[in-house]
């Protein structure tokens, strides 16, 4: 039984486990394939093939780009990108040197709000001093008894109009997308359902997607409803798209999924790993395909 999860994080960004931990615990779980897809940095993939090897499952080379659209910070998966790739590395690069400045930023307001020591604090939590993101601000917090657990902290702080909020400019979409079919990956719209977005504005995100290169859509993440599930399925359908699958776990406790726990993709909806792996046997016509 394939058990495909294509999207998670390790301590190379902001997850709390080793590449090769991580691996572990998806092999554990029965994850046949597996992508680790840090945000805006790909020095992780190196050590977890190298497990999965090991592990004897299939890894997926992938990053996860943080990019600004129209005011709203939107994630784009890429998957089977060439970590080498010059582009890619260097738009990579060019985000990663903005998050330390936003990150000093971020410290100053809760410095004024009460909290000294956070950027300390949160670079104590963060492995790679080159990733420096919210959730390592949070478990500083969490440390401090400012909040019960991540989750929480982030109801009360680091969000837009909270303390500790500082607006950002990632990189631009068509960017993003380009950066990742240029090294010969396939990019995904991470986490649709996360935005806050109405109906209008995510199709206009989605049409923007599409038109810069963009082919598939996460259907199935931990965060996504049963309702939300059904709706970007439709979507994939209706817009000829792929579709992908992946718990966005980032470790012990933080997670409400772990690796390959997450529930299965719509049948009515193509994988986005067809693209590497098509069926063995072809499919069985549209219309005896469950909906
Ligand atoms: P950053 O890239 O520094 O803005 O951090 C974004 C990361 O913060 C996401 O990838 C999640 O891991 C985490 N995050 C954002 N919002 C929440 C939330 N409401 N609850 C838990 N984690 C969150
Ligand atoms: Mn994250
Ligand atoms: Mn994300
Ligand atoms: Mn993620």
């Amino acid at each position: 039984m394939q058990n495909i999860d294509l999207h998670n994080h390790s301590r190379v960004s902001d997850g709390l486990l080793a590449p090769a931990d991580l691996v572990r615990l998806a092999a554990a779980n029965g994850v046949t394939d597996l992508a680790l897809t840090d945000h805006d940095d790909v020095g992780g993939l190196e050590e977890a093939r190298q497990a999965a090897k090991q592990q004897g499952i299939r890894f997926v080379n992938g990053v996860e780009i943080s990019v600004t659209w129209q005011h709203q910070t939107v994630h784009i998966v890429g998957l089977q990108v060439d970590p080498d790739n010059r582009s890619l590395q260097e738009g990579l690069q060019a985000i990663r040197s903005g998050r330390l400045a936003r990150a000093e930023r971020m410290a100053q307001d809760l410095a004024r709000a009460g909290i000294p020591g956070a950027l300390e604090g949160a670079l104590r939590h963060a492995h790679n001093p080159n990733i420096i993101a919210r959730p390592h601000f949070a478990r500083f917090l969490v440390e401090q008894g400012l909040a019960r657990d991540v989750p929480s902290v982030f109801k009360r702080f680091l969000v837009k109009g909270k303390t500790g909020y500082v607006r950002h400019a990632w990189a631009e979409l068509s960017q993003a997308v380009s950066w990742i079919r240029g090294a010969g990956g396939v990019a995904v719209l991470a986490h649709p359902g996360r935005y806050a977005l109405n109906d209008l504005t995510l199709n206009t995100l989605i049409d923007e997607f599409v038109q810069a290169g963009g082919e598939a859509i996460e259907v199935v993440t931990s965060n996504h409803t049963r309702e939300q599930t059904d709706y970007f399925a439709a979507q994939v359908v209706r817009r000829g798209l792929l579709a992908s699958r992946g718990s966005d776990y980032h470790g012990p406790g933080e997670s409400r999924f772990e690796p390959g726990k997450l529930p299965a993709l719509p049948l009515s909806c193509p994988p986005v790993w067809q693209r590497w792996a098509p069926p063995a046997h072809p499919e069985p016509p549209a219309s005896t395909r469950s909906s």
